[in-house]
């Protein structure tokens, strides 16, 4: 399979798309290719982190700390490790770039502008995420069309070649009801955050509890305006 192949990448969306969990995460494991698997720890993450662990596949599992996650999410690292018998690699972000934002922006600069905002997310989450896929050929994330209207076309396989690689979504067609389900019967360890209304996690002083009826991403950098705001991570299109 090649990412430069049109052909190829319909063929092995189609792959992805007749599998279940397990299957789309093998397929991607048995290519032989390094496989690097993002974990925010939210609930969506969870579940790809068990089904990886479970049938021992050969992908690796990182996080970005970025250095102002919830103490929640910190435990739940732990947790889960243990939990599963697995190490999960914590990239961290570059301590000279964190002492020049503060000294630039202030430590909670994020607030005063997007561009103070992206500065931030690019220290803190951007550049240790390149570190964490160097090397990689496949890009496994968590994300769901559901999560959003920025997300609604998510495709299970689709090119960065912005980072030279093929991220991989299996749990693209997944709603949310799917993910509780599989939680509850696999006792998957989640965020105790999500039963006090922050469906998606992000870092602590950028994610806000979500209002009944607001989409599953409003928490995040509410006090921005852009419906389409992201952090960065997952805006390929935009940057390829
Ligand atoms: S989410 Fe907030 S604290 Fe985290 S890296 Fe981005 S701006 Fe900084």
């Amino acid at each position: 399979m090649s990412i430069s192949s049109n052909t190829a990448e319909t063929t092995f969306e189609e792959k992805l798309a007749g599998l279940d969990l397990e299957g789309r995460l093998r397929l991607t494991a048995e290519t032989g290719r390094p496989a690097v698997f993002t974990t925010s720890l939210g609930i969506e993450d969870q579940v790809i982190t068990a089904a990886i662990a479970t049938a021992r596949l050969p992908i690796r599992i990182v996080t970005l700390d970025t250095g102002r996650l919830f103490d929640e999410t910190l435990a739940l690292i732990e947790e889960t490790e243990a939990r599963y018998g697995i190490a999960i690699e914590r990239f961290v972000p570059d301590e000279g770039a964190v002492a020049g934002y503060v000294a630039d922006y202030g430590r909670n600069g994020f607030y005063e502008s997007v561009e103070a905002r992206h500065a931030c997310c690019q220290i803190r989450k951007l550049e240790p995420l390149a570190r964490a896929l160097a090397g990689a050929s496949y890009w496994v994330t968590g994300l769901r069309r559901g999560q959003s209207g920025n997300r609604a076309t998510t495709p299970f396989s689709e090119p960065d070649r912005a980072r030279s690689l093929t991220k991989i979504n299996p749990l693209a067609d997944w709603n949310i009801e799917d993910i509780r389900s599989y939680v509850a019967a696999e006792g998957v360890p989640v965020n105790p955050l999500h039963e006090r209304g922050y469906p998606s996690i992000g870092c602590a002083p950028c994610t806000r509890a979500i209002r009944p009826g607001e989409p599953e991403r409003a928490g995040r950098w509410w006090w921005e305006n852009d419906a389409k705001r992201e952090c960065g991570l997952h805006v390929a299109k935009a940057a390829g």
